[in-house]
């Protein structure tokens, strides 16, 4: 017993130091990923639950390290660790203006809109609403194309800044979506006191509908509320046929997952929207 007992903890505690080391060399990393060109942008279409056609498309940011490419799942920790989130937020909303720009060029008033993420580091930058205003400005983006992600949980964490900053945001034409929706602890109430257009349901609700009668009950009260408010619903991470027909009943609005698309490059993104809408 001692002998495992001691060769457990060994095996803890080098998988602590691993993780640690991990994690330094990512931050390290971060740090000239930037200069190096390393992120580039793949968009995940997210469609009309009833006609299936392609409305809209979240950025996701990706990162071709030395190392290999990371998930964002494990540098976006990191960046909001050492702060380096707050440059590659500017780069990748820089990115969401551009693609806004490009799609409407070439599609016209078929152009999906452009959602794309913020974090909670970024949201307390000083200079965010004055640097947003300058690239949009800058890029000639159409503002009302643009979907500001925000999760609920950091939308949560000081609600008076945050409903300046959102007001602020919303006044620079941009719609703001609730990211996560159901992972915080946040009533729909609070949220509501926010300026908020779009609700973005956290895929465990979505994935439970197929096995926890719970979830359905939930995700059909969300739709329906938000309904009378107004407000829009994203399902996310919808996988299976048997979540999109529960979502079509419940009367969600629009869906984005593998059952219908993957995240692809931006330039492969206009020739599904257009073939969503012939299909
Ligand atoms: P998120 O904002 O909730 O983005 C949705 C994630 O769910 C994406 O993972 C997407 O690929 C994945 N997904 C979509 N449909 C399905 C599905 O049907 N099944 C499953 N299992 N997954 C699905 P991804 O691209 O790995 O991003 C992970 C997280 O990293 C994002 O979660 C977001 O929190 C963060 N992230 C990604 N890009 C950015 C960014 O530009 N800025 C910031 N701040 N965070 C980002
Ligand atoms: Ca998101
Ligand atoms: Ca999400
Ligand atoms: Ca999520």
């Amino acid at each position: 017993v001692k002998e495992s007992g001691r060769a457990g903890w060994r095996f803890f505690n080098e998988g602590l130091q691993e993780e640690a080391h991990l994690r330094l060399s990512i931050s390290i990393g971060l740090r000239s990923a930037l200069e190096k060109d390393e992120f580039y942008t793949v968009f995940q279409p997210i469609v009309d639950t009833r006609s299936s056609v392609v409305v809209g498309a979240e950025l996701l940011l990706r990162w071709r390290s030395v190392a290999g490419e990371v998930s964002p799942a494990t540098f976006i920790p990191v960046a909001e660790m050492n702060g380096s989130i707050v440059d590659i937020g500017y780069w990748t909303f820089k990115e969401a203006c551009r693609t806004e720009r490009r799609w409407h060029a070439q599609a016209g008033h078929d152009a999906p809109y452009v959602s794309f993420n913020m974090s909670t580091r970024q949201m307390a930058d000083p200079k965010l609403v004055e640097r947003f205003a300058s690239i949009i400005e800058e890029t000639g983006a159409d503002p009302r194309r643009l979907l500001l992600e925000i999760t609920e949980t950091s939308l949560m964490a000081d609600t008076n800044t945050n409903r300046e900053i959102i007001d602020k945001m919303a006044g620079l034409g941009m719609r703001i979506a609730v990211d996560d929706f159901g992972t915080g602890y946040s009533s729909l109430s609070q949220l509501l006191r926010l300026n908020v257009d779009v609700l973005k349901i956290d895929k465990e609700f979505i994935q439970g509908i197929d096995t926890d009668p719970d979830s359905g009950t939930i995700v059909s009260a969300l739709c329906r509320m938000s309904k009378s408010l107004n407000l829009s619903v994203v399902a996310e991470g919808v996988e299976t046929q048997d979540q999109r027909n529960a979502l079509r009943a419940f009367g969600c609005d629009s869906i984005q997952g593998y059952l219908f698309y993957r995240p692809m490059p931006a330039d492969e993104l206009l020739t599904a929207a257009a073939n969503s809408r012939r299909a």
